[in-house]
Formats: structure tokens, sequence, C-alpha cells
């Protein structure tokens, strides 16, 4: 059995178990949070692979075409600088001939024209002139005026003239009379830009590409020279030498871009053109790039094209795809859900444990304690004293146990209610708690009965002291305003034993019987065990054993004792004694047994029995023809129940005795216990006719006028008084004065243990009513009384006879 504390402290065990579960819960997370992010890197990593190669491949498939576009543009170019430079002095007739020609084979994306520029020297302007416009007459069958020239010459005095006639497709606006323009007149738009081109081409014999943006047009023009075919052409000079013209196509490579794109969105892509000898042109821009990587590669031939491919997986694929962020992400969802998880169940588990623990604190606490007061119960109590017990053997210091009960508290839950006497335990429990140090035990042990263990180890005074100190705060008044409108105060009585090689039970054994001491000794008081004791209450407790059995055993009786009239010494009656032949001891005296039936409780079926029994044989007397009254003794236990009016009335109907012949005998102390009560009950019993009797008068501490309030008939003057009345003149004084106030208040006196003459005359002279003693008669059998009657009838019957 373990000690029970008040609010649960945490264990350390509750605490690691915590600890434990948060140290899994962290790992778990970190763990996740790891493989989440490995997971995510690897999808990422795939992720981008995949991208890449989604990229390459579309790029490659758009370069690809765009490499073809650009391939058959350079080409057509080429065809046509082959053309020129087999058929220089081509007519426009023939070369718009070729033109559609080698154009109508393949439908040229973004074509949008072609033109031939004559390289012109100054010296040869005229004679170029002239035959353009024979040329013209006679292709259209007129005669035209020929051209002005228009501008001036351009780098080394050459003209670079181009007929309006021979451009398929419109380069720029044809102003009317303006027959042939100059590309190399560099006062112009177009001969700023075309000259230095123009030249460039003729002199590395290459395609040269221009871009050329002009509020009217924004084109690319592709240029290739054509030379002389007699003559050498390796260095730049002979080939600026031997160069004849241009022939140049115009294409709208914006419009190419796109064809190349087509539905590869999320893909931008830039084409260039690096000239021979000069910078690189960006010939086309298109699209809008979703992505970061790049491509580039060199197209055509001579790998002067150049297509740069940007972007990567197309923004709707994109999203599509949920990437390593979306892995990441769910990895961290899950992991948090699983770390909540197992939170959640280490809590439940945690709760469930915690309610069971609370669950079994508190049944341990309600089997372990007093419910009333909250102090430790008899199980918990003898438990602590086997702990202190082994703890004082290694010390080898006793340990004391206080065993209190409060006088007459039994009283108080009759007179004024349970709930008063749950307060006054309560307030009881609350002084005993107050007084007890930290290493004590204060306990309940049932009823009104307390217990203090004291560790006299730590103690520093005698547990007398202690006792004494307990007394005091358990006399003061208790406040129970509240339950019954005033103060109580009560007394209590304490057993005090000492001990160290003994058990707990025994040493709560000893402090009883220390207890009972006493209670016998007169309550408000301590008494410490001595082992003499121990024979007396182990007799007391074989009697109590032995006095269970008795009544159906037959081996209680009844003796009647005479009473007499004083004055006349008539016999009046007789009061029943009860008397106990014990099987092995033999007689036993009502004095030592009574008390132990009385606090046995046993006292209620064996009074029940003498009533009666005695009203019974008085019934039987009477019926004999004599006038004599029975008076039965009747014990405060009795008293204390109402069933006592109800045993009365029953006795009496069953014998058919009249309730006038039954005196009641109570003893004044019995009386005072709960004077209300007492005196209800008492009346009770007047009612049925009964007289009562107030035995033992004088020995307890009310007086006479208090007692009024009760309906008394008779007062019997206690035999101590007697005994000294022909001697103390004290003693005689106050039976005269209580037969005096008898008398006075109306009641009968009868005057007990009459021993011996001189104490009959001093009664007889103080007036006193009736008497019962040795002297008149001991008390006897039933045998012995029918004896006695028959010889007073015959004493009577001879006196009578004698007729004298
Ligand atoms: P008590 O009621 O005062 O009874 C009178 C006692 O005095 C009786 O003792 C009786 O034998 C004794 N006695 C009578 N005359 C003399 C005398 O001249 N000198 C001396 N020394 N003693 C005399 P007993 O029978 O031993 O009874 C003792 C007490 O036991 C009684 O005192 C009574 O209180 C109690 N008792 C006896 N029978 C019963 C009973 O049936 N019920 C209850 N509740 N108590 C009883
Ligand atoms: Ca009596
Ligand atoms: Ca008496």
């Amino acid at each position: 059995m373990t000690r029970v504390q008040g609010p649960r402290p945490r264990a350390p065990a509750d605490l690691h178990a915590r600890r434990r579960v948060w140290v899994v819960v962290v790992g778990v997370v970190l763990v996740g949070a790891v493989l989440s992010a490995t997971a995510a890197t690897v999808w990422a990593q795939a992720d981008r692979a995949h991208a890449r190669l989604a990229f390459r491949s579309t790029a490659r498939n758009v370069t690809a075409t765009l490499a073809t576009m650009v391939g058959r543009d350079s080409d057509f170019v080429a065809a046509l600088e082959t053309v020129l430079t087999m058929e220089p002095g081509l007519t426009e007739r023939r070369f718009r001939a070729w033109y559609t020609q080698l154009q109508g084979r393949r439908r040229q994306v973004g074509a949008i024209g072609s033109a031939v520029i004559a390289d012109v020297p100054a010296g040869g302007l005229a004679r170029f002139l002239a035959r353009m416009a024979a040329q013209k007459g006679q292709q259209q069958g007129v005669r035209r005026r020929v051209a002005p020239v228009a501008g001036r010459p351009g780098p080394g005095g050459r003209y670079c003239l181009i007929s309006d006639t021979s451009v398929i497709g419109s380069l720029e606006p044809i102003a009317v009379g303006r027959l042939h323009r100059n590309w190399c007149d560099p006062t112009t738009a177009v001969g700023s830009v075309e000259a230095p081109v123009l030249a460039r081409a003729a002199a590395t014999g290459r395609l040269s590409v221009v871009q050329v943006s002009l509020p009217w047009i924004r084109t690319t023009l592709l240029e290739a020279p054509f030379y002389r075919r007699a003559g050498a052409l390796s260095t730049a000079a002979q080939r600026r030498a031997g160069v004849l013209g241009w022939v140049i196509a115009t294409f709208d490579t914006a419009a190419l871009a796109r064809a190349a794109l087509a539905h590869n969105r999320g893909l931008a892509i830039t084409l260039r053109f690096v000239n021979p000898g000069g910078g690189a042109v960006v010939v086309a821009r298109a699209g809008a790039a979703a992505g970061p990587m790049v491509q580039r590669t060199a197209i055509g031939g001579d790998g002067r094209w150049i297509v740069t491919v940007r972007g990567g997986v197309a923004a709707a694929e994109l999203a599509a795809v949920p990437g390593g962020w979306a892995v990441f992400g769910g990895g961290l969802v899950v992991t948090a859900l699983l770390a909540a998880l197992i939170l959640t169940l280490s809590r439940s588990r945690e709760r469930a444990l915690e309610m069971v623990t609370q669950k079994t604190c508190q049944l341990r606490h309600q089997a372990l304690h007093d419910p009333l007061t909250g102090l430790p119960n008899r199980v918990l109590a003898i438990d602590r004293a086997e702990q202190m017990l082994a703890r004082a053997r290694r010390a080898q210091v006793p340990i004391a146990v206080l065993y209190i009960d409060i006088d007459g508290f039994k009283h108080v839950n009759d007179t004024f209610g349970h709930a008063a006497g749950d307060s006054f335990l309560r307030s009881v429990a609350e002084r005993i708690r107050r007084l007890v140090r930290e290493g004590d035990t204060a306990a309940r042990l049932a009823g009104d009965e307390f217990l203090v263990l004291l560790d006299t180890v730590t103690l520093d005074v005698a547990p007398e002291l202690v006792a004494e100190r307990l007394l005091e705060l358990l006399r003061e008044p208790y406040d129970l305003t509240a339950e019954i409108g005033r103060e109580l105060a009560l007394s209590a009585s304490i057993g005090i034993a000492c001990g160290l090689d003994t058990s707990a039970e025994q040493l709560l054994a000893d402090a009883d019987i220390a207890l009972y001491a006493a209670k016998e000794a007169g309550r408000d008081r301590f008494v410490a065990f001595e082992s003499g004791m121990q024979t007396a209450a182990q007799d007391r407790i074989a009697l109590e054993m032995d006095l269970a059995d008795a009544l159906a055993d037959d081996e209680l009786s009844l003796v009647y004792q005479p009473t007499f009239d004083l004055l006349g010494e008539r016999l009046r009656g007789f009061e029943a004694l009860l008397r106990w032949s014990h099987p092995l001891r033999g007689p036993i005296p009502p004095d030592e047994f009574i008390p132990i039936a009385e606090r046995s409780g046993l006292v209620r079926p064996i009074g029940r029995w003498v009533l009666r029994t005695a009203c019974r044989q008085a019934a039987q007397w009477r019926a004999q023809g004599h006038e004599l009254s029975v008076a039965v003794n009747v014990s405060g236990r009795q008293l204390d129940h109402d069933d006592l009016v109800r045993e009365v009335r029953a006795a009496l109907s069953e014998s058919g005795l009249e309730a006038r012949s039954l005196t009641i005998e109570i003893t004044e102390t019995s009386l005072m216990r709960d004077p209300a009560a007492s005196a209800r009950r008492l009346q009770a019993l007047k009612q049925l006719g009964v007289k009562v009797a107030i035995d033992d008068f004088g020995t307890g501490y009310s007086s006479l006028a208090y007692l009024r309030q009760f309906p008394v008939d008779t007062i019997k003057v206690d035999r101590a008084f007697v005994s000294g009345i022909a001697t103390s003149l004290e003693s005689a004084a106050l039976v005269r004065t209580l037969i005096e106030l008898g008398r006075t208040l109306g009641l009968e006196t009868l005057a007990e243990g009459i021993e011996d003459p001189d104490q009959l005359a001093a009664l007889q002279r103080a007036g006193c009513d009736s008497g019962q003693g040795f002297l008149l008669g001991r008390p006897m059998a039933p045998e012995g009384v029918a004896e006695l009657l028959n010889d007073r009838r015959a004493a009577i019957a001879a006196w009578a006879g004698a007729g004298l």
C-alpha cells in the first residue's frame, strides 16, 4: 500500500514518456523533410531533364524547319545568281521568266520579291541607260524616254542601278519618272544602308544579308553578287573589278520565323546572319520564351545563319507538371500529418493513462480516506502505523498512538440530527489535524473515534502532553450556529499506547483499552495503557462474547429484593435485579456485566427480557392475591430509544399486569444524558400509567429542582448517603434535606441499602416513605419470594387467628 497524495505530481516516468514522444515526432519531421526535399530534388531533376530533352527536341525541329526555309531562300538566290552569271545581259523578261520558274516549283514562304542591280561605272552610265530604254521599248512596243539617273554615284564613282520594272514585288514606292534608282547614292536612305553592303558582297563574293528598316517597309534582303565569267575572282580586288551586279531577294523573315515556330508555344527564336567581313544582323525574331533554356545552332551550308531558340517546356505543360515543389510540399504535408498522428495517438494514450491514473488515485484515495472528514481511515492509519513502527525499530524509539473518543457524541446525533453531527465531527477532525505535525498522522476510525499516530523519533514532548493539548483543544466550544443555532461544548477521552516490537493492530487495540479505562475513570481525560489493562480488557471481551449467548443459554435470571413501607413496615413490592450465572465463572455481579452489556448493545435485548420476566412474575403474585408492585431497572441505553415505551406496553399487555404495579427505575445520570428525549419518553411511560423512580439519587450533578421537569414519582436515595446517615452528620443532613425536598415536591422517597436498625430508625425519623436493604430483605429468587409471601400470609393468618 502506498501513500496517497492530493494533486498528482507529474511522475518522472511520465516526463520521460512525453519527451520520448517529442523526440520521435521531431525525428519524423526531420526525416520527412529530408525525404521530401530529396524526392523533390530527384523529381525536379527528372522534370528538368525531361524539360531539357523536350526543349532540345522542339528546338531542333524548329531549327531544322527554319534551316530548310533559309536554305531554300539561299538556294533561290544562288540559282538566280547562277542564271545571271551565265547570262549577264539578261533582259527583264528573261529574268522574270527565270524567277517564276525557279520560284514556282516551291511555294516560297515569306518571299516578297527579287531584283537585279546592275553595277555601272560612271563612264558607262549613258550606254547602260540607252540599252535599258531599248530593251523596254522592245519589250513594250513603245518608245520610252530614258529615265534620268537619280542621285550621285556611290563609292568608287559607281552606280548601283536597279530598274523599277525589274522588281517583282515592291521594295519602295515607285516615283513616277524615276525608272532607275541608284542604291549606292549615299545621300538616300536606301543608299546609306545598301552601298556598303553591296560593296562588301562584291568584295567577298558571298551572300550578304541586310535588314532594311524604312518608314514604309521593313524587310530582309539577301544580296548575292554575280561576276563576269572571264577573269579570276580569287582576290577582293579581282572580284571588285569583275562584278557585274547583284541579285537581291527580299523575304519576310519574321513570317518565316513564325512559320518555323508553328505551334511550338513557349519558344522564341532569333535568326541571325553573320555577314562576311561584317557584323551579325538580326534577321528575325518570333515567339516568347517561357523557359530559360537556350539552343544556338548554325544552319545553312556556310554556317552564317545562326538560329537561337529560347524557352523550355511550354507554359501550359509546365503548369500541368506538379514539379519538385509540389512533391516537396506534398512530402511536408504527409510528414506533418504523420507527426500530428503520432502526437494525437500519444496524447490520447497519455490522456487515457492520465485518466486511469487519476481514477485509480481517486479510488485509492476513497478506499483509504474517510469521506466525511477527508482524514485517513482505519486501513490507511494501520498502514502508516506499520511504516512508523518499522522506522521506530531502526531508531529504537517507540511510537505513540492516541485513541480519541468524543464523550457523549451520540447525543449530538440523536438530539440535533446527523447534519449537526457531521458538522461537529468535521470540526473535531479539523482541530486534530491542526495539532498534528507533518510526520504524524491523524485518522478517523469510525463514528466519533479518531486516532493520532505520533512519530516519537521526532517528537520532543511526551505523548501525554500532546494528549493534554488535544483534550484542551477539543474541549473548546464548537460553533454549530448554522446547524442548531448555538455553540456546543463536549469533552473527549483519550487512550495512549506506545510500542516498538508490536504490530500496528496491537498498538491500536492497546490504545482502545486505555481509552476504555479513561471512559471508566469518568471521561474528559487521557489514560496511558498498562499491561494490567490488557487482561482486564481480554476478560471484558471474553465476557462480552459469553454474555451474547447467556440469554439463549438460560444463564440469566432475576432475583427480587423487597421494599417496605417504613412507617408500618409493610411489604410494598420488589425490585427485580438481574443475575448471571456463568457456566465456568459462577455468578457474575451486575455491576460487572451490565456495563459490558451497555457497551455492546446487548443491554437492550436483555432489558426486554427483564421487563417481560418481571412483569410476568408480578402478575403471578398479584394473581395469587398479593397486592405487590415490581420495580425494573432500565439502562440509559434503553432510554435512548423510543422502543422502550413499546416494549413496556408489550410487557404489560403480555403479562396482564396493571401499569400502576410497574415502576421503571432510571439513574439520574441516564436521565441527564439527553434530558429532552428522556423527559419525552418518561412522559410516554407515565401515560401508560407506569410509575417512574429516579435511581441512585444524589450521585449525579443535577438538582432536585431541575428534576421537576421529569414526570417522576419516586426518588431512590443512594446507598452511599444511607450508609453514613447514622455516623456522619453531613450525610444525615443531606438525607434529611433530600427527603424534605421530595416531600415538598410531592415525590415519594425510598432509601436504599439499609443495613442496620440505626439507619432504619434515622430514616424513619427523617420521614422517609419507604426503604430497601439487607436489613429488611436480601434479593431473593422467585422461590424465596414465594416462601416469604407464604410465611407472611401464615403470620398474618396466625395473627388474625389469634383474634386477640
Ligand atoms: P441498584 O439498582 O442500585 O440495585 C440495588 C443494588 O444494591 C443491588 O445490587 C442490591 O443487591 C444491592 N443492595 C441492596 N440492599 C443492599 C444493602 O443493604 N447493602 C448493600 N451493600 N447492597 C445492597 P446488585 O443486584 O448487585 O445490582 C447492582 C446494580 O446493577 C443495580 O443497582 C442496578 O443498577 C444494576 N442492575 C441490576 N439489575 C439490573 C437490571 O435488570 N437492569 C439494569 N439495567 N441494571 C440492573
Ligand atoms: Ca435500582
Ligand atoms: Ca440504586
